[in-house]
């Protein structure tokens, strides 16, 4: 069966003890982000998620969302589960409060993400690109666009979609085909076929509003080529407040498509013909403003693997605790039961900490770029502002991949610790399996998030984006390698960042004359980064369970259990790290001397 508890305690501690959540309280627009606010949030969200989302979970699986003469239905339950959940007022708790969002930091969305996509991924789907398509327009819509859609997009009246995708692209998006004609009055004709869009025919909302890559009559070929445009699905009449729908546009659903996992979600072929839209952005750079979107829909599907691994942990501790199966092979315990429970044989044991120890490192990567994120956008000083949003920049493809793989790995073990029962559909197992899938490949593959780190991020400015993680790493590990409570656990993650920077460098260089010796081995090297980034966060977890350790008042068991799977970490998953530095250095020969005709 699913289990799920909002992990609170581990959320606290993470926001408060580990990043001083609060200091975003000092930042001009944030004045409310006080600690008693940011745990009022997230308690209510808990309850929210836990009571409303959790139990739609499964029939969101079995009946998934249904198509007829161009209406798409929702499951049962989502559509009053979605009327609470704008109702209460989450779709815009980071929204910008000058169009009718709360204005409060974007860590708080990332918080309320992992629970929301613990309880129901499927559900999570459609505020997550509603909010992707409010960023967009807050960034780069002219004031009359976002007078006239923001607030509803903020009240969670109208949704929003990204449509990329057409059948024969996805990754190379310089191949689209859908055109836009201008149409004079500042307004454009879009004609074409995108597929595989999420939310981008449902019940929920009143309005949707895609935003639509398209190409120019006079567009150059390729990814130079490509405007970006907003279509609403019923044409809108009125500005601001007022805004009201009217007649339909020329969009509509073609068809959903059957799939692998989160039947909740309507995956939809949308069909534009002469369908009136807006520029936004200048022709031609219509990629660069959609990478908003992209960029924050990166960060929300590696918060999607986090929910799902979470979820994996807990259900199958839960199992472990239950199911009877041999006995321990601890010596000197002799129950009298016939059979122990599962969870003290050391292989199942290995199962659940390997979960734990991800999720709790992700959780404290991501909240930490999350912080990062926040100062990025609204801190006084500009170096700071620039030095966070490279961070944010550095890590986005790394929390993409990394969470998503780890959270697909959680699923997959907690299959293992069900045995058998975990295949079988009835006690949902499975569904955490086929749910997760998804996330290492919609909003980019995680293999182009690999390229995206070693062919972008490793070179931005002259490799700054890097040096702001690595100095403080390597500081922390100088600063600590004698600490005497630190030390077991400094060794192992210095070694690991040492060879990080010789894996870098070695690939920069021979990326520099190959840059297929680069791509290559991208995904070994964003594993690596990954493990390491993660193993940093451990390591300033474990500083904080140290100090808080002393007079915990009744919490010891949750510090020391912090430096425990802190050791589980570096002692157990770490390892791997070495494994892919090995194979980095191997560069591309082991694939390279194929040829085609050799597959
Ligand atoms: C359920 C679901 C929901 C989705 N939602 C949306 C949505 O809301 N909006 C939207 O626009 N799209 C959406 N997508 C599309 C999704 O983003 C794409 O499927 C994804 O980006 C991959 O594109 P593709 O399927 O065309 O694969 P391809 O681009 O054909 O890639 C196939 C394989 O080749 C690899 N590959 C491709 N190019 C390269 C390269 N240059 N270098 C190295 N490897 C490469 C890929 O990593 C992958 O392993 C969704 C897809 C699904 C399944």
């Amino acid at each position: 069966m699913q289990i799920y508890k909002a992990p609170l305690r581990d959320m606290r501690f993470v926001l408060h003890e580990l990043l001083d959540a609060k200091q975003l309280s000092k930042l001009p627009g944030y004045e409310e982000a006080t600690a008693d606010t940011i745990d009022t949030i997230i308690e209510e969200g808990a309850k929210f998620c836990q009571d409303k989302l959790l139990p739609l979970n499964r029939v969101g699986d079995e009946e998934g969302c249904t198509y007829e003469n161009g209406v798409v239905r929702t499951p049962p339950g989502f559509k009053q589960a979605y009327n609470d959940f704008v109702g209460a007022g989450w779709q815009s708790i980071s929204s910008d409060p000058n169009y009718g969002g709360q204005g409060l930091p974007a860590l708080m969305n990332f918080v309320i993400e992992e629970m929301v996509c613990s309880t129901n991924i499927a559900f999570g789907v459609y505020p997550l690109l509603s909010r992707g398509a409010a960023s967009l327009i807050e960034r780069h819509g002219s004031d009359d666009i976002k007078e006239t859609y923001l607030p509803h997009l903020a009240d969670g009246s109208w949704s929003g979609t990204m449509c990329l995708t057409e059948s024969q692209c996805g990754t190379d998006l310089g191949l689209i085909r859908t055109k836009a004609v201008p149409a004079g009055n500042g307004k454009y004709s879009i004609s074409g076929s995108k597929i595989f869009i999420s939310a981008g025919e449902h019940d929920l909302s009143e309005n949707i509003i895609h935003l639509v890559l398209a190409k120019l009559p006079d567009a150059p070929e390729g990814v130079r080529g490509i405007s970006l445009f907003l279509v609403p699905k019923l044409s809108v009449n009125g500005r601001g407040t007022a805004a009201e729908v009217g007649s339909r546009n020329g969009v509509a659903c073609g068809s959903i498509e059957k799939k692998m996992g989160i039947h909740g979600s309507a995956t939809c072929v949308i069909n534009f013909d002469e369908a009136e839209g807006y520029l936004i952005g200048d022709p031609h750079k219509g990629l660069r403003c959609m990478f908003t979107m992209m960029n924050g829909a990166r960060l929300g599907v590696g918060m999607q693997g986090l929910a799902l691994g979470e979820t994996a942990y807990q259900s199958a501790t839960a199992y472990a605790k239950e199911r009877r199966s041999g006995k321990s092979l601890t010596k000197g315990t002799k129950s009298a039961d016939v059979a122990d429970p599962i969870i003290v044989h050391p292989d199942v044991r290995n199962m659940l900490l390997t979960a734990r120890a991800y999720n709790e490192g992700a959780r404290a990567l991501a909240y930490w770029t999350a912080l990062q994120l926040d100062l990025s956008t609204h801190h006084p000083d500009a170096e700071t502002r620039r030095d966070a949003d490279e961070i944010v920049q550095l890590m986005t493809p790394v929390i993409k991949a990394f969470l998503t793989d780890r959270g697909f790995e959680a699923a997959n073990l907690a299959v293992q610790v069900h045995g058998g029962h975990g295949y079988i559909s009835e006690h949902g197992i499975e569904q955490l399996v086929r749910d997760a899938r998804i996330a290492q490949l919609y909003e980019g593959t995680n293999g182009i998030q690999a390229l995206d780190l070693v062919g972008r991020k490793l070179s931005l400015h002259t490799g700054r984006l890097l040096r702001h993680f690595f100095h403080p790493a390597t500081e922390f590990v100088e600063t600590n390698q004698e600490t005497e409570e630190l030390k077991d656990l400094v060794l192992p993650l210095a070694k690991a960042l040492e060879k990080l920077q010789q894996a870098t460098l070695v690939i920069a260089q021979k990326g520099l004359g190959d840059p297929e010796e680069a791509a290559a081995v991208a995904t070994d090297y964003l594993k690596m980064f990954g493990l390491v980034a993660v193993g940093y966060m451990w390591l300033l977890m474990a500083e904080k369970a140290v100090a808080k350790a002393a007079d915990a008042n009744g919490d010891a068991r949750f510090y020391a259990n912090k430096l425990k799977t802190a050791q589980f970490y570096m002692h157990k998953l770490l390892p791997d790290a070495s494994a892919a530095f090995l194979r980095i250095m191997t560069g591309k020969y082991a694939a390279a001397q194929f040829n085609e005709e050799d597959f």
